[in-house]
């Protein structure tokens, strides 16, 4: 699904240097790499706070924290998504509200999204599944109007723009009260260990946040709240910081292997390509999408079929994701009514994800998706 041995080849010397670096220092905890990254990050997204920590499940967990919500308070989010989304909320006693998708971004559904807020509502949590961003513009007037946080899971879409009606863009991530993200090895910028980070234009929860992260300390050795230890180590960070300016770069090879698979795929009516509000002819250029994941819905029922055939074939890919959270024996709850799933609970069965990465080779894209036309017609 991912080559990162090719990548890494291409920019072996910067990193290796880095590393080595880091190794001589001796600053292997909060070292001035993890301080350097965190201004490279800030700058690139135009965020006023980036706060690493060691991965975005703990990200997420800690922009909860962070936020002050309490047990009971319910959390909105998705059904469809990796389950580290609704397992921070279970963690913190809060409680999760799944809802449907929109069967063509796979983003959340905002008439579902204002259907399950309550008085006890206090965050929404939208996914930027697969490198999208959602539809920000809705979900902050719904959140405005009922006065609700939002927490921008952006693990899959850093690098994402979003376009306001207006034409203004503003970064994934940085778009709602807070926004997390991981740096795990095969996210779009990945390090090569575990790693996260948090992302907030507001000073005072900023201070909160970099308190929580630390043991809940403001000032050595005094504990002003309960909180976690959770960093980004100084070799992971010599690693981002190197990696961070090739990320423009990657986001765009991403897009064109995107291209070249809608392209191929366009005239096959048992596929359904992701939607992007782009013509296909300028989506390699096209900054809203930076496809984490390439997914295809298979319309026939012959997903499965297809799958074995791929690996038959020595194609990878992977089906994300193959049980609803509302269906996850964590997460199953009386409160859920199948009716309400009606896209989720149809995409299990027809998603398929491909191949993608920053080093796809027209060669490849050329056998793959030859080798799934030939098998749907
Ligand atoms: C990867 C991922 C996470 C968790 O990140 P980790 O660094 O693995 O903890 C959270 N949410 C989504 C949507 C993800 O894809």
């Amino acid at each position: 699904m991912v080559d990162l041995q090719s990548q890494y080849q291409k920019i072996k010397e910067t990193v290796d240097a880095s590393i080595q670096e880091v190794l001589e220092s001796s600053a292997y905890i909060n070292g001035p790499y993890v301080k350097e990254f965190q201004a490279d990050l800030e700058r690139y997204l135009d965020v006023k706070h980036v706060i690493p920590c060691a991965n975005g499940t703990d990200a997420l967990q800690i922009a909860m924290m962070g936020l002050g919500l309490k047990p009971g308070d319910e959390v909105i989010t998705v059904d469809f998504t990796f389950a580290a989304t609704v397992e921070v909320i279970g963690l913190l006693n809060l409680t999760p509200v799944l809802v449907d998708v929109e069967p063509d971004s796979f983003n959340i559904d905002i008439e579902a999204l204002k259907k399950a807020i309550t008085p006890k509502t206090k965050a929404i949590v939208p996914v930027h599944l697969f490198g999208q961003v959602a539809n920000m513009e809705a979900i902050l007037e719904v959140a405005n109007e009922h006065n609700l946080f939002i927490i921008e899971d952006n693990a899959q879409a850093i690098g994402a723009n979003y376009t306001f009606k207006d034409g203004s863009k503003k970064k994934a991530g940085t778009i709602g009260h807070v926004g997390t993200t991981s740096f795990f090895p095969s996210k779009n910028l990945g390090c090569y260990g575990d790693g996260g980070a948090i992302f907030t234009n507001d000073d005072d929860l900023a201070h909160i946040i970099r308190g929580i992260v630390n043991h809940g300390m403001y000032k050595r050795y005094y504990h002003d709240v309960v909180g976690v230890n959770s960093r980004l180590d100084s070799i992971q960070a010599a690693i981002l910081k190197a990696k961070l300016p090739h990320l423009d770069k990657y986001c765009k090879a991403r897009r064109k292997a995107a291209k070249y698979y809608n392209e191929a795929f366009a005239t096959n009516k048992y596929i359904i390509t992701p939607k992007v509000d782009c013509d296909i002819k300028d989506l390699e250029d096209y900054d809203g999408h930076v496809f984490h994941q390439y997914t295809l819905q298979i319309t026939n029922g012959k997903r499965d079929e297809l799958h074995k055939h791929l690996l038959d074939n020595g194609i990878a890919n992977a089906i994300y994701y193959p049980v609803p959270l509302h269906k996850q024996k964590a997460y199953a709850d009386e409160r859920y009514n199948e009716e309400d799933f009606k896209v989720t609970n149809t995409l299990i069965n027809t998603v398929i994800s491909l191949p993608m990465h920053t080093e796809l080779e027209e060669e490849q894209l050329e056998f793959i998706t030859n080798t799934i036309n030939n098998f749907l017609s």
